[in-house]
């Protein structure tokens, strides 16, 4: 269960071209996330393949463009930002059908597989209802060598 429903009406928000933050889906905005919305939940794009994938669209962007996109668009509660150790970024649509889940990262590659734990959710509801805190999220990022990088 993710309690952060800012993304769940994604649609008519943005036909009219504009978030509830107040901060406008500009067409270069809407291209970015137009390839999230194809490539579907569960695909974790780095900003360089974002990139790629635009070239290959005849978008010319620039990459720091693209950093700058996606971490507002994160902001904006359309995508989940993934941070790996080795300061490597991934990027995922966030997305009522792809509901809380973990990742095991490889450090070494990227190889990013996606995992479902019950445990981990509760313990993350249980240690902040123990402290009083309200629960947005409770999600575990596993860094790890995968078995190609061992
Ligand atoms: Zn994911
Ligand atoms: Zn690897």
């Amino acid at each position: 269960m993710n309690l952060n429903a800012g993304y769940s009406s994604l649609s008519s928000p943005l036909e009219l071209g504009l978030h509830k933050s107040g901060l406008r889906i500009t067409p270069q905005r809407k291209k970015v996330l137009d390839l999230f919305q194809r490539i579907g939940g569960g695909n974790h794009l780095s900003a360089e393949e974002v990139h790629a994938h635009l070239l290959q669209m005849k978008s010319r962007v620039s990459l720091a463009t693209i950093y700058r996109t996606l971490r507002l668009l994160v902001r904006m509660g359309f995508l989940h930002e993934l941070e790996l150790s080795e300061g490597g970024h991934r990027f995922e649509l966030l997305s009522k059908d792809h509901p809380d889940h973990h990742h095991l990262v490889c450090i070494n590659c990227g190889r990013t597989e996606e995992f479902e734990s019950d445990e981990v959710v509760s313990a993350g509801r249980k240690a902040a209802e123990n402290k009083g805190f309200k629960l947005i999220e409770s999600t575990l990022n596993v860094r790890a060598l995968c078995p190609k990088c061992i």
